[in-house]
């Protein structure tokens, strides 16, 4: 057994995904073999991302600020809503380089199985957010039952008052946006179809 202090960081990183005892006692070894500075550095950023980022007040995506990069940024066409479940998500479709419209992030998807309900996401914000100005609302939710329940579930709420779209199959059944190739995601974009 370590002595204590070393078992409980070894504890900690065993939190991590994919992290297992071995693993995580590589990392604490190598943690306390680091120059103090070093540690100290490590233990900032980790304090850091927990007290700055939070959501944006506006889509949801992370943020250090009220607004996210991308709802402060006059170039983007808020006329254009692509919803996403995750925030990982947007960083997917931001490496096509090609969309120019802003983001709002579900938080999730709708889940009979797992009792996930509309109400439970992020979607009174997004019905607030749509408006006369609102062209065209992009459902970008993964490619799987739960995605195309809450893609059909936005197209009845939304579907009166802009257009609704969905990404063009392509993408393969269950699998994951931030997974899919740059191009994929291009051409899904790209032939996307109103529902
Ligand atoms: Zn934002």
């Amino acid at each position: 057994m370590y002595p204590k202090s070393l078992q409980q960081l070894i504890e900690k990183f065993k939190m991590l995904p994919g992290v297992g005892e071995k693993t995580a006692e590589r990392y604490a070894l190598m943690i306390m073999n680091l120059e103090k500075e070093e540690v100290e550095q490590f233990s900032n950023a980790l304090m850091e991302v927990k007290t700055k980022i939070h959501k944006c007040s506006c889509c949801g995506n992370l943020t250090e600020n009220d607004l996210c990069d991308i709802c402060s940024d006059p170039q983007r066409d808020k006329g254009v809503i692509c919803v996403v479940q995750d925030a990982k998500d947007i960083l997917a479709l931001e490496r096509m380089r090609e969309y120019r419209g802003v983001y709002h992030v579900l938080g999730g998807v709708i889940s009979t199985n797992k009792g996930i309900l509309p109400s439970d996401l992020n979607i009174k914000t997004l019905t607030d957010r749509v408006n006369e100005n609102t062209k065209e609302v992009i459902v970008a939710t993964n490619p799987t039952l739960e995605g195309e329940t809450t893609a059909l579930y936005l197209a009845k709420i939304l579907g009166e008052k802009t257009n609704v779209t969905r990404l063009a199959h392509g993408l393969p059944m269950g699998g994951h946006l931030d997974y899919t190739d740059e191009l994929t995601l291009s051409k899904a974009m790209e032939n996307r179809h109103k529902i």
